[in-house]
């Protein structure tokens, strides 16, 4: 993909976002764009800020080191969307502005500390396991509600801010929609029962971002149609 396309795909994409927020009564900036980059080089990145995105979501922490290190302009944010795996909990803080995949307590125990350390915080969403698929991370729904009992009884430099969820491909976009609305009930129980307020929902991919947008989506992952097909 050359820097004439990755813009074409982006303007189309926040066009669609538009139509999406507009659709289901909402505004287009409530909805932030989470550019994935994975796999894709620097130089798309830079491309894609040219044209005016700022926030890119990296899968995997070496790798979105060597791009940090790499960029020139420092006017962009990177959010981790992959896996949590425990010896990398060190490395996020201060390099990343929002973690979206957090799904154990050991995780979050280990980078509260890192930030503790730094005097830094963090936002994390909690990534919820909305179909049985035993490829995919996640909180199982029945453990969510004690998950962040824990979350809120020992985690100090954390801020929790909303869900995510990978439901499962169909062709067809309509039949993910209520996995995206099951994410957002949880939400709203959690906000219930906690007495808190959790303003973001990540949810919706390539495929499906615009139906998770008429479900509540506040950060929706493009990879695929920004970047193109991953090797
Ligand atoms: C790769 C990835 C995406 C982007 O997927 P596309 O289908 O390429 O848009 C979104 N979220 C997560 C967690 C991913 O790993």
């Amino acid at each position: 993909m050359d820097k004439e396309g990755i813009c074409k795909n982006l303007s189309l994409i926040w066009e669609e976002i538009e139509k999406a927020a507009t659709v289901s009564g909402r505004k287009g900036e409530e909805i932030t764009l989470v550019a994935v980059s994975k796999h894709k080089p620097v130089e798309m990145i830079e491309w894609a800020r040219e044209c005016g995105q700022r926030c890119f979501g990296e899968n995997y922490v070496q790798e979105a080191l060597d791009k940090l290190e790499r960029l020139t302009q420092r006017d962009v944010e990177f959010h981790f969307i992959g896996r949590c795996q425990s010896n990398k909990a060190k490395y996020l803080p201060g390099k990343f502005s929002m973690v979206h995949s957090l799904d154990s307590m050991k995780f979050a125990s280990l980078l509260d500390k890192r930030c503790g350390k730094l005097g830094e915080t963090m936002k994390v969403l909690i990534e919820v396991k909305v179909a049985e698929e035993d490829t995919k991370g996640g909180v199982g729904p029945n453990g969510l509600f004690s998950f962040v009992e824990q979350f809120l009884d020992s985690i100090e430099n954390l801020q929790l801010e909303g869900l995510m969820c990978m439901p499962p491909y169909f062709s067809n976009p309509e039949r993910v929609r209520p996995y995206f609305a099951s994410l957002r009930k949880m939400k709203d129980e959690l906000e219930q029962r906690f007495g808190l307020h959790l303003p973001h929902l990540s949810m919706g991919m390539s495929s499906d971002f615009k139906e998770a947008i008429m479900e509540g989506a506040t950060l929706v992952r493009v990879g695929t149609r920004i970047f193109g097909p991953r090797d």
